[in-house]
């Protein structure tokens, strides 16, 4: 069992990126379980079809720990892929992480790792590793890591800060990066950029997933691409991203850089926004 977490900069696109690749490895006759760390739930919408499964933290709130059981908070979706909502407090009362915390331990106690599966994909939110968006990590749960960013002077920000978490967790533990996911938002030089900021962090860009409509027009209809219509060429670019990883065998620790060494990466890059 491979234990995966993606992580990345808000609105960046892990959710869709994830999803479109838990279905591309789904359709190829993996068995996956997705763990949506994120406050918002909105981690499996599409593997669901739209509908909204209750929350980890929703469901301990609203029946308590003991009536939990494993179909409760584990609906299968597209593909036969397990999914999973951590949820999280309500805005402005306590930490956002603890949501993640409680429901790796509630999956845990319930006995979902004990399933016959391939993969478990942790789509995790944020700038930082910190609290209990770190737990999938410094925990031991994923070993292996993948930052989804663009050529966008914040994504790549929050990329090499993420960089920076993983490198020290990867000190004491086994969490290692298998690369850079770059989402393109069709800035300029984006591929040659992100493929030399990769190898400055000593990683790489394991797959360059172009911007595209049809990944709207799948959302939409409340869908991954892949289950929308899997002709489509985006629908490949996911395939051939899930193929990638899962051929990778090359993780690292990253070696994270200066703010003055990325701004100078921009600038030669011909980034001025
Ligand atoms: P995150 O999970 O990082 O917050 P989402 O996956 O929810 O981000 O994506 C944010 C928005 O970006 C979504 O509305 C999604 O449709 C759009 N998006 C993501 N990837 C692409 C892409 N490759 N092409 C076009 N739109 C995309
Ligand atoms: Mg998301």
């Amino acid at each position: 069992m491979r234990q995966v977490a993606f992580y990345g900069k808000g609105g960046i696109g892990k959710s869709t990126t994830q999803q479109n690749t838990a279905a591309a490895l789904a359709s190829m006759g993996n068995k996956l379980m997705v763990v949506g760390c994120d406050p918002k739930a909105d981690c499996t919408r599409l593997l669901l079809g739209g509908t909204r499964q209750p929350s980890v933290l929703d469901t301990l709130r609203d029946i308590g720990p003991e009536s939990v059981q494993l179909d409760t908070v584990l609906v299968k979706g597209y593909g036969g892929v397990k999914c999973v909502e951590s949820g999280g407090p309500e805005p402005g009362v306590g930490c956002g992480g603890r949501g993640v915390i409680t429901a790796i331990q509630t999956l845990e106690t319930l006995g979902a790792y004990k399933a016959n599966l391939d993969y478990v994909f942790y789509d995790v939110l944020g700038d930082v590793v910190c609290g209990g968006f770190a737990m999938p990590i410094r925990e031991g749960y994923a070993q292996e890591i993948y930052i989804v960013c663009s050529g966008e002077y914040m994504a790549l920000f929050a990329a090499n800060n993420i960089s920076k978490g993983i490198k020290k967790f990867a000190e004491r533990g086994y969490a290692r990066l298998g690369g850079l996911i770059c989402n393109s938002r069709m800035v300029e030089n984006e591929r040659e950029m992100v493929e030399e900021f990769a190898k400055r962090i000593n990683t790489k860009m394991i797959h360059f997933v172009p911007r595209s409509k049809d990944v709207q027009r799948a959302e939409i209809n409340r869908k991954t691409v892949i289950d929308f219509d899997p002709e489509l060429p985006q629908a490949n670019e996911y395939r051939e991203l899930a193929r990638k990883i899962n051929a990778n065998d090359d993780f690292t620790i990253p070696t994270p850089i200066g703010q003055d060494e990325l701004e100078d990466l921009m600038r030669d890059y011909g980034i001025v926004d």
